[in-house]
């Protein structure tokens, strides 16, 4: 059994290294987002609704055009923002 000041540094380290990696990533770098973005960013530029929770994403051509030829296939709403697809491999584990 581990002592629980041991866990909490671990996450206090954890959340260093997320600041971390935010400063590293600054919002001007819009050609490199990844993933569905809340507002129109960068590559982002199409609308997509999220088949679960309905909220309004923007994405890159590559991922709006995936999710129409899905569409086409007669797939509703194939698309799943990443809060979902969380919660959904959350539930599936
Ligand atoms: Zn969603």
């Amino acid at each position: 059994m581990k002592p629980a000041i041991e866990v909490k540094d671990k996450i206090e380290q954890e959340e260093a290294e997320m600041r971390l990696r935010s400063t590293l990533n600054p919002e001007e770098q819009t050609n490199l987002v990844e993933g569905p973005t809340k507002f129109r960013k960068g590559p982002n530029q199409s609308e997509l609704v999220c088949g679960i929770c309905n909220e309004i994403y923007y994405v890159g051509d590559v991922t709006f055009s995936q999710a129409m030829s899905a569409m086409e296939e007669g797939i509703d709403n194939p698309f799943c923002c990443d809060e979902c697809e969380a919660d959904y491999e959350e539930v599936s584990h």
